[in-house]
């Protein structure tokens, strides 16, 4: 086996035992594999050893990897920041936008033609240039979200804070979801967890793992 493929299996290894220990199945849990600043090689890879889900944070790069590998079956997940303006063509490649997080990138969004599925980002610092609509914010943004034709809301995402554990935050967004789903009874889905905390993630009820360098390695430095 290569070493991409003993990473992929020690990761699903490791997600199913978390999984069992919380008392969840396997099966709730969707696992994106995180490929940004990795070539795309790598992504057509890990088609090959069975993944499916792809996330990437920059447009540029998402929009020329899902060109190249066009045909492979692969599902992209928009995990990063979203300028307005490139909504639209964000929305031509992603399956999933996990990075929803303000009115007007709500707007940008609509459509009367298509739906895509989607994520609304919630900050959990206080920092606003982290991304994430804030706490307070977040039950109007739901509504706006479920109000615009084109959005199919999934549910919640955030990235844990720097410098806290992750498991208390990820608590906070378990709150959140209960909360939210008084307007939104559907959106059940949770997407937190990455390289160094979704075990916390999956033992507070995440959905979507989103997983990086735990499965791809060291990404290559930016050029
Ligand atoms: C890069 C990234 C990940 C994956 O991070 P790793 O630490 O490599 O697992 C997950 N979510 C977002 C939003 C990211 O930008």
């Amino acid at each position: 086996m290569s070493a991409l493929a003993d990473r992929l299996a020690a990761v699903r290894a490791a997600i199913a035992e978390t999984a069992a220990a919380a008392g969840r199945s396997p099966d709730e849990l969707t696992t994106v594999v995180v490929t940004k600043f990795q070539p795309a090689s790598l992504v057509a890879e890990l088609a090959e050893l069975g993944v499916r889900d792809i996330g990437e944070n920059r447009h540029q790069e998402a929009q020329a990897k899902a060109a190249e590998l066009a045909g492979l079956g692969l599902r992209w997940h928009f995990v990063g920041q979203l300028q307005s303006k490139k909504a639209r063509q964000a929305l031509a490649y992603a399956s999933v936008i996990h990075s929803v997080d303000r009115p007007g990138l709500v707007d940008a969004l609509r459509s009367d033609a298509a739906s895509v599925d989607c994520f609304v980002q919630v900050n959990l610092t206080d920092d606003p240039g982290r991304g994430g609509v804030a706490p307070n914010e977040l039950d109007a943004l739901v509504e706006r979200v479920l109000a615009t034709s084109g959005l199919r809301l999934l549910g919640l995402m955030a990235v844990a804070p720097l410098g806290e554990p992750a498991r208390p935050a990820f608590a906070r967004m378990r709150e959140y979801s209960e909360r939210i789903r008084r307007i939104a009874p559907e959106a059940r889905g949770l997407s937190m967890g990455m390289s160094h905390d979704y075990h916390d993630a999956i033992s507070e009820g995440a959905t979507h793992l989103r997983i990086g360098t735990a499965i791809t390695g060291n990404r290559p430095v930016a050029g």
